[in-house]
């Protein structure tokens, strides 16, 4: 007896793996404004970019704060 062809209803047989989640970590860039200055008044080091800035005598100084901006100018000039 010659068995009728029939189509076997294909088992699908795969099981998805999702990919566990990628780790990537975020490099953090440096800028290069954010090297540290010492305050001259203090001898505090301050970031750059948090640092504040003065003219004093022609001459840019970083400063940790303000306070320390004015002690050093009044310093300065006696
Ligand atoms: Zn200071």
């Amino acid at each position: 007896m010659l068995s009728p062809p029939g189509n076997q209803p294909g088992g699908g047989h795969g099981g998805g793996a999702r990919g566990a989640g990628a780790g990537q970590q975020a490099r953090q860039a440096r800028p290069q404004a954010d090297e540290m200055v010492q305050d001259p008044e203090c001898k505090v080091y301050v970031p750059l970019s948090r640092a504040v800035t003065r003219e004093v005598g022609g001459r840019t100084m970083h400063f940790c704060s303000g306070e320390c901006a004015e002690k050093y100018v009044k310093g300065l000039r006696g």
